[in-house]
């Protein structure tokens, strides 16, 4: 999944590509004998693989993946896992569980450290239980895959997760915004990447 962005510094500016080239794409220099100011090395992949990490909350867009059709954080679709990394979610089907699928490419907001996990699966199982996640009740403004998840979050009681999951907003906020920021960037560059081979960036430019 990880496409592989490569950095590099040359003669000046950071280079991005996916693979090194021949020469340098600003001084046309042959790389194979060249001096880095910078050394070629793999630019951290920020998506994980939900059903690798248990006792997780995990978010991906909608419909499609982060690389190629994330535009705004309105299109983001919630969810959890359990200690065996089975992803429970809520949408218009209902809840639903299950091991694979389109939670390949997410992005990991917060996960529980090992103390945690039977609290973690009983206490979802206790959401789970409640009539109100059926298909029938759900909303795609009031009672969606955030009203599953944060319900959730607030009974489980763990430490600033829990707390803020008592407000949307301050969940997005301290959760959701920080980590799809970050993730943006490198959409962006991985967009600048296919479209032209390579980007050079330079300080003080976007
Ligand atoms: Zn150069």
């Amino acid at each position: 999944m990880d496409p592989g962005v490569i950095c590099f510094q040359h003669c000046g500016p950071k280079v991005f590509c996916f693979s090194l080239p021949e020469y340098c794409p600003i001084c046309e220099n042959d790389l194979s004998i060249a001096n880095f100011s910078l050394l070629p090395f793999r630019v951290p992949y920020p998506f994980i693989r939900a059903s690798q990490y248990p006792c997780a909350v995990v978010i991906k867009p909608t419909t499609g993946d982060f690389l190629n059709d994330y535009y705004n954080s309105m299109d983001l679709h919630i969810g959890v896992t359990t200690s065996t990394g089975t992803i429970v979610e809520f949408d218009k089907n209902g809840l639903r569980r299950h091991r694979m699928g389109q939670w390949d490419q997410c992005l990991l907001l917060d996960q529980a450290p090992s103390p945690w996990v039977e609290h973690w699966d009983n206490t979802l199982l206790q959401i789970c239980k409640q009539k109100c996640w059926s298909p029938k009740s759900y909303n795609e403004e009031k009672h969606n895959c955030y009203s599953f998840v944060l319900t959730f979050l607030v009974s489980l009681n763990y430490g600033s997760l829990s707390k803020a999951a008592s407000s949307k907003t301050v969940f997005c906020e301290k959760f959701i915004v920080p980590r799809t920021t970050s993730a943006g960037k490198y959409i962006s560059l991985y967009r600048k990447l296919k479209e032209f081979g390579f980007y050079i960036h330079k300080p003080g430019c976007k």
